[in-house]
């Protein structure tokens, strides 16, 4: 068999086999791409419901025989695509490769529906997922069928001659209304479902939202399962989250305390240090009396930053506010720049990044850790003059999975500084999710998840 090295996922290097052959000959180093290790040897994916609430959802390893069957597949491959519609990131397609490698091995015919950007319900072929479809061609050595008409007739006389182990993928599904409406009314669901066999939803970074073909489908077309990084991603957020090994620290940081105000108060209760950075941790210090100068303050957040410190303080949390910051008086990152007392910020500067005594606190507090989540950096990295704290914690987190932590990357504005600043494979997880695990950081129950089959 044929095989392709393209890159790695998390640390284990991927394969795209160059054309299915049988699962009996199926390579031990390929086979291990479908197994995703993690610190915990149960398999098993575990969701919460409700809070406090543990449901066991089925994944694609708990389907019998499903050889010449057709999964229907819910992928998030929304990538970037430049001017001429090259891919210029595919961690996204990188990451769903175990899924489609699996399904494909077990000899089912691999239906990919997905979106790209927000074509709003027009059908707008700026948005169109045929190059997407064209790139995977290309990396997986195999043709994937481009299915111009995503439902209906249209899609089953394209999907007719589909072989067994061949890979198609669906026209932009947010092409139609239908997919995003908010009601109750089932069609487009039905007429997706007939297309499938059984359901897979691997598409985690898409799991926040209550569509059709996120979460109503797989009501309708049975089995409904996750598929292999669906199960990895709840897997771990879940562990940290539910059952982490201790002590467990958060670094929660980013612009605003309003957008982490449930992950503040959902991990307040759980974590026994939070680390507060960033551009929040000023509404923080000002709620405390400190000088913030110019710094990025929310006024009205005042109360919830002194209700979430008092909750803090009542659970016994260790809450790590910074103690020195870098300021300047141009956030371009060409102006002046200096590090002062995080109380006494002169008036015409803001605080853009940890200075080296809050480094030092976040660090020592990370590496005596056993389980890290962090969700937002701790400075405007996006400047290379104002990304040294984040960089800082970012090397303290991953010195602490070295030596033994269970480290997650929650989602968006992180992993853009974990990719930056760091190797992301040195994580135990990075999320594929930016509001999907938001949500699930805050404790809030995923659609495409909870309508997935229990265990
Ligand atoms: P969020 O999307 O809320 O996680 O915020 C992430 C953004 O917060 C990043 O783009 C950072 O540049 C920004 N950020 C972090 N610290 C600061 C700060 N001190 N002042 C302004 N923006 C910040």
């Amino acid at each position: 068999m044929q095989v392709y090295s393209i890159n790695s996922f998390r640390g284990l290097p991927l394969y795209f086999s160059g054309k299915h052959e049988a699962s009996d000959k199926v390579s031990k180093k390929e086979q291990k791409n479908y197994e995703i290790p993690f610190v915990d040897t149960n398999s098993v994916l575990k969701m919460r419901e409700k809070k406090g609430e543990t449901i066991m959802k089925k994944s694609i390893k708990d389907l019998g025989n499903i050889e010449g069957k057709r999964a229907l597949v819910r992928v998030d491959i929304n990538v970037p695509l430049d001017s001429d519609k090259n891919v210029t990131d595919d961690t996204r397609i990188q990451a769903i490769m175990p899924t489609v490698n699996y399904l494909k091995d077990k000899g089912a015919k691999v239906i990919l529906m997905a979106h790209l950007g927000r074509p709003k319900g027009e059908w707008n072929t700026e948005y169109s997922l045929e190059p997407v479809a064209k790139y995977m061609s290309k990396v997986m050595g195999e043709d994937v069928l481009f299915v111009a008409t995503p439902v209906g007739k249209g899609a089953e006389k394209e999907l007719e001659n589909l072989k067994d182990g061949q890979v198609a993928l669906l026209e932009n599904i947010r092409f139609y209304k239908a997919e995003e409406a908010k009601d109750d009314d089932m069609t487009f669901a039905n007429e997706l479902a007939k297309l499938g066999d059984f359901y897979v939803n691997d598409a985690f970074g898409a799991a926040h939202r209550n569509h059709t073909s996120t979460a109503k489908v797989a009501r309708v077309l049975k089995p409904a399962v996750s598929g292999l990084l669906m199960e990895k991603e709840i897997r771990c957020l879940s562990q940290a989250l539910e059952n982490p090994v201790r002590p467990f620290t958060a670094v929660v940081g980013g612009a605003k305390v309003s957008s982490k105000i449930g992950v503040l108060e959902n991990l307040s209760d759980k974590v026994d240090n939070l680390i507060i950075g960033g551009g929040m941790a000023y509404t923080f210090v000002k709620a405390n009396g400190g000088n913030i100068g110019k710094s990025i303050c929310e006024n009205d957040q005042l109360d919830v930053a002194k209700s979430i410190e008092q909750k803090a303080k009542e659970k016994g949390v260790n809450l790590v506010l910074p103690i020195d910051v870098l300021v300047t008086d141009d956030f371009s990152g060409n102006g002046t720049n200096k590090v002062v007392d995080v109380n006494n910020i002169p008036d015409d500067f803001e605080g853009v990044d940890a200075g080296p005594k809050t480094q030092k606190a976040f660090e020592d507090v990370i590496k005596s850790s056993k389980t890290i989540l962090m969700n937002g950096p701790v400075g405007a990295f996006e400047t290379p003059a104002f990304s040294e704290g984040t960089k800082a914690v970012l090397d303290a987190i991953v010195e602490a999975t070295e030596n033994g932590a269970i480290s997650v990357i929650g989602g968006g504005d992180s992993v853009s500084a974990a990719k930056k600043l760091s190797d992301a494979d040195k994580y135990t997880h990075v999320s594929t999710g930016g509001g999907a695990s938001l949500e699930f950081i805050e404790g809030k129950v995923l659609p495409g998840v909870a309508a997935l089959d229990d265990k």
